[in-house]
């Protein structure tokens, strides 16, 4: 059986009641095992890499919300703007006005999470509290895109205290932006709704520390070789 099944059914079960949305991590894995959580009823994928996104797109079924959670880079935003759910990922305003320039060629509002760094690690990709704040002001009046919250990876280690005051600095500024949001625009603060954080190994830790969308890959369909 190429997907755990087990886990998938604990953890939806564990998410019953919760206001916590499931991206199943499907990166390097088949279309087939996509299918088979699909077949359980699962909708949401996430996908790191662009080109195996679009090829994923057009082979499986059409009602996958698939989310972009890689690093984008901005000359391949029109490759996946007719369709994506949501960007998980975007780092930079040059990257955010490419989104919302080609979400009005697709004639679409495209949903997305910025990206903030908490990790100790510099190979993470992300922006800082001020630059967020930044961005949430030039984009009031980006009519193609609605910034619906914020995502941010913890630093890979072992280190449950590290991880747990990275989360907890991420709703810091979670709950910060969304007031600031708030200040200018009662719509835009109410759509800043989702914070991304957790994987296969802190999504518990993550939930515990205020996040309602979690990312999970290799829980759900084994561990990844390296592409
Ligand atoms: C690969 C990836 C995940 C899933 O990681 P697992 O440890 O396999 O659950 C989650 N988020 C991002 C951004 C990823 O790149």
């Amino acid at each position: 059986m190429a997907v755990d099944q087990n886990n998938y059914n604990s953890i939806k079960k564990s998410f019953i009641e919760t206001n916590v949305t499931l991206v199943a991590v499907s990166k390097t894995k088949p279309a087939a095992d996509i299918l088979e959580l699909y077949n359980l009823g699962h909708r949401d994928f996430g996908e790191n890499y662009v080109q195996e996104l679009v090829q994923k797109q057009a082979d499986l079924p059409k009602d996958i919300r698939w989310h972009f959670i890689g690093h984008l880079q901005t000359n391949k935003v029109k490759l996946i703007a007719p369709f994506v759910q949501l960007i998980q990922g975007v780092d930079s305003l040059k990257l955010l006005q490419e989104v919302n320039k080609q979400a009005q060629k697709a004639g679409r509002v495209i949903d997305c999470l910025l990206q903030v760094y908490i990790a100790r690690e510099e190979t993470k990709f992300g922006l800082d509290e001020n630059e967020v704040a930044e961005i949430i002001a030039k984009a009031l009046d980006f009519s193609g895109i609605r910034i619906c919250g914020l995502m941010g990876m913890a630093s890979f280690t072992d280190d449950v205290a590290t991880i747990k005051a990275e989360f907890h600095h991420l709703k810091e500024v979670f709950d910060r932006s969304k007031k600031l949001m708030a200040a200018n625009s009662v719509a835009a603060a109410e759509s800043f709704k989702i914070l991304s954080m957790g994987m296969s190994s802190d999504y518990k830790l993550a939930i515990a520390c205020g996040s309602n969308m979690v990312r999970i890959g290799s829980l759900l369909f084994g561990e990844r070789v390296k592409p």
